[in-house]
């Protein structure tokens, strides 16, 4: 059941008009033949304009799919022109959350046009809550479906004109897998194990991940010209040969170039996750995680020394440990 002082407040808002968001800059060429090549649109009645000056449209139009861009704050989050409202029309969505109910996703979205836009023309929109549902629980959770209804005018000196609506409905719900709002905390249960994802394995490749569990870094050799070759591969890329065997690596190597992983922070990496492009003193050169290193100490060239680790008890992996002592 929904609180019955959340109820009260809703219905308080539902009607409420939110003033003026003004359109940056004018219905323009530019921004049409841009959002036209973005979205794959050649109609040349939007580009072309004496296709356009020369059809029933008798000049360049914008396509009405715009209608919403005309408005838009820009690449800054409520960046709104001069003279725009400062009211919050979303203001209802908070409300709601504020009594438990965290999650939002879109549901439907209608454009109405009422005409087409030409160049030139300025426009602005208005903001009406237009409707709450009451609670309604669906597979997503539980929550209230919110309509909002924002009208889109030209200015004209002669009285404003109405050019077209987009109304817009969110379901703003408490997840129907939302530990955090239960009213007793759960059992503490184990934090679930997050394993490695284990490599690709195949029959050009098996030999290489076998050898990490037996302990030996295996660089294929070209049986026939003897070039070594990392990551594995059927075919030498010398000579064509289909033949091949391994060699034992002796395990030292150099840096040749990192990475520092920083984002996502994937689990169960570690944060940041330092990656090596490593040359073996072999001359091939593999991409491995780099052991006992800061970013600060990290340094091309460096002399680096083969150690194996073993994961979630059950995958091997070469990973590069700085030499003590021998920087770059
Ligand atoms: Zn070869």
């Amino acid at each position: 059941m929904a609180d019955s002082q959340l109820l009260t407040d809703v219905r308080a808002l539902v009607g409420r008009d939110y003033g003026r968001v003004y359109a940056w800059d004018e219905v323009n060429a530019p921004m049409i033949r841009q959002w036209c090549e973005i979205m794959g649109v050649d109609n040349p009645l939007y580009t072309d304009p004496t296709t356009a000056a020369n059809s029933e449209q008798d000049g360049l139009v914008a396509p009405a799919a715009m209608l919403q861009v005309w408005c838009m704050e820009g690449l800054h989050a409520n960046n709104y022109p001069p003279g725009s409202t400062t009211e919050n029309p979303y203001e209802v969505l908070k409300l709601i959350e504020g009594y438990g109910y965290p999650s939002v996703v879109a549901v439907n979205s209608e454009l109405t046009f009422n005409r087409n836009l030409r160049p030139g023309e300025k426009l602005y929109y208005t903001t009406r809550l237009d409707a709450v549902g009451d609670e309604k629980t669906t597979g997503l959770g539980t929550g209230f479906f919110v309509t909002l209804v924002m009208s889109y005018f030209v200015e004209h000196k002669s009285g404003d004109e109405a050019v077209g609506e987009l109304l817009f409905r969110v379901f703003k719900f408490r997840p129907a897998t939302d530990h955090s709002v239960k009213a007793e905390p759960a059992k503490a249960e184990p934090a679930p194990v997050i394993k490695r994802p284990k490599p690709g394995m195949s029959d050009d490749t098996r030999f290489f991940w076998e050898g990490c569990d037996a302990g030996k870094l295996l660089i294929q050799r070209c049986t026939q010209c003897q070039t070594l070759r990392h990551p594995p591969a059927p075919v030498c890329i010398e000579c064509h040969s289909f033949d091949w065997d391994s060699v034992e690596a002796s395990g030292r190597a150099s840096l040749y170039s990192f990475v520092i992983m920083h984002y996502p922070e994937v689990a169960p990496f570690d944060h940041p996750n330092p990656i090596g492009l490593i040359e073996l003193e072999e001359g091939v050169r593999l991409v491995a995680g780099l052991a006992g290193v800061t970013r600060e100490d990290l340094r091309i060239g460096q002399a680096l020394q083969l150690e194996f680790q073993t994961f979630d008890g059950e995958m091997t992996l070469p990973m590069f440990r700085p030499v003590a002592g021998q920087g770059a």
